[in-house]
């Protein structure tokens, strides 16, 4: 018989849809009633929050690794539902901060549960197969939806409405689940866990555009801010001007980590003239390699936390 433990934190698959067709949430989560029966499966149940995913930051995520952690003797897997806006974001900061080796699998909906063709069901009956499939140990957070099994370093929401929303761009999807099977298609490399204790960090995500100038970035600068991201152009590269206030930024010792704002790559230092990403490199900005801003930005926050010197902030975040 394997333990698994439920964590409901909310989102569109313990929402409704009202007589308008407006998608609200109620006073209770309604996951929390449903029986679903797993063969040689024992479920426990929590609702650890009831919020709308637009509402779950670093603060919640923690108190989510908290609860994770207690659970490790305890229980043979997790299984979290949540919304889908910022799942990608929990399960990447789940990922990166916890050494555990039973199966946590995220899931969620994007149809509620009164929608015709809802999917949260049968979402959450895929997750619980999976947390409790012996292959999926050891393999970081998962994220399963709609019959795929995604790695939470890669897995991103690629549309805004569809049931096949996440997706991998990078590395593709990590397994399938069928009828009678769970089919996992690649191991990942070995990745670097940190723990974290604080998350109230400034690290705001700005995304580069043609023309962008260097006012926003050196405003910024006198803000207090921690760090930033930014979703640079292509490979890396920013206009001339923003490249300036990048420089002004990390003359007052403020890490800046760059990203690709493309939607599939990595980000790594090419061009070699004012902007291009082997300036800004030199300059002594952080390539964060195949992940997108707002995971860049969990990334640098664990590694602020970690007080980690410039050049181990550097490594963290390049490792895959
Ligand atoms: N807005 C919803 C949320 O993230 C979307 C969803 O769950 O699909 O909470």
């Amino acid at each position: 018989m394997k333990k698994i433990l439920v964590l409901h934190t909310g989102g569109t698959i313990s929402m409704h849809e009202d007589q308008d067709g407006d998608v609200e949430t109620g006073l209770n989560n309604p996951l929390i009633d449903v029986k679903m029966a797993i063969p040689n499966v024992d479920l426990t149940v929590e609702s650890i929050f009831n919020l709308p995913s637009e509402h779950i930051g670093p603060e919640h995520m923690l108190q989510l690794q908290r609860r994770i952690l207690a659970a490790e003797n305890e229980f043979d897997g997790v299984v979290i539902t949540h919304g889908t806006d910022t799942l990608e974001e929990t399960s990447f900061f789940l990922d990166s901060t916890l050494s555990v080796d039973f199966p946590i699998v995220m899931t969620g909906a994007m149809r509620s549960s009164n929608e015709l063709g809802s999917d949260g069901l049968y979402n959450y009956h895929s997750a619980l197969r999976v947390a409790s499939h012996e292959n999926s140990r050891n393999r970081g957070v998962l994220v399963v939806m709609n019959d795929e099994i995604h790695a939470a370093r890669f897995v991103t929401k690629t549309h805004t409405t569809n049931v096949a929303t996440f997706g991998s761009p990078i590395s593709g999807t990590m397994g399938l689940l069928t009828k009678r099977q769970i089919i996992f298609f690649y191991d990942l490399p070995k990745r670097l866990v940190l723990p974290v204790a604080h998350v109230q960090k400034s690290i705001p995500v700005l995304k580069a555009y043609a023309g962008m100038d260097g006012q926003l970035l050196e405003l910024l600068a006198t803000a207090n801010i921690d760090g930033m991201v930014i979703e640079a152009l292509g490979a890396g590269n920013l206009s001339k001007e923003a490249a300036t206030g990048v420089h002004y930024l990390l003359s007052r010792n403020i890490p800046v980590v760059i990203v690709s704002r493309s939607f599939n790559g990595v980000a790594e230092p090419v061009y070699d003239y004012l902007g291009g990403g082997v300036q800004l490199e030199r300059d002594g900005v952080i390539f964060a390699t195949s992940i997108n801003g707002q995971k860049a930005r969990l990334k640098l926050l664990i590694g602020l936390d970690n007080q980690l010197n410039n050049h181990d902030l550097h490594d963290y975040l390049h490792q895959l």
